[in-house]
């Protein structure tokens, strides 16, 4: 059996991040289900965990993230990535959400 590695190309993550596309649902399907939860939250994990720079807790704010769902891919990571359960998560509404467009 042949142990050679398949060729990855070296691109960088905002490259491949330029070729999704998304359709806008109109609305977030990204939330946090109590800010007083991520305002005590020292680690902000939701930052941390997502490949996608979603999440965002500026060092002058009270704490509680912005989310740019926007940039969304639908991983689910932040879900499970909140040490608080802190995170509310749902599919985009039908029609709306990340295209990838090689599959
Ligand atoms: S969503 Fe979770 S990890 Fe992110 S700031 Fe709030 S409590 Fe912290
Ligand atoms: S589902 Fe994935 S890409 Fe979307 S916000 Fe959560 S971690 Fe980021």
């Amino acid at each position: 059996m042949s142990t050679a590695q398949p060729h990855v190309p070296d691109v960088s993550i905002e490259d491949r991040l330029y070729t999704v596309k998304y359709r806008d649902a109109g609305e977030s399907h990204l939330g946090v289900k109590n800010p007083d939860v991520c305002v005590d939250c020292t680690t902000n994990e939701c930052m941390q965990v997502c490949p996608a720079a979603v999440w965002t807790v500026e060092e002058d704010s009270d704490g509680v993230p912005s989310i740019a769902y926007e940039n969304c891919l639908e991983c689910g990571t932040c879900r499970f990535g909140c040490p608080y359960d802190n995170v509310e998560w749902e599919y985009p509404k039908t029609g709306g959400g990340v295209v990838f467009k090689q599959g």
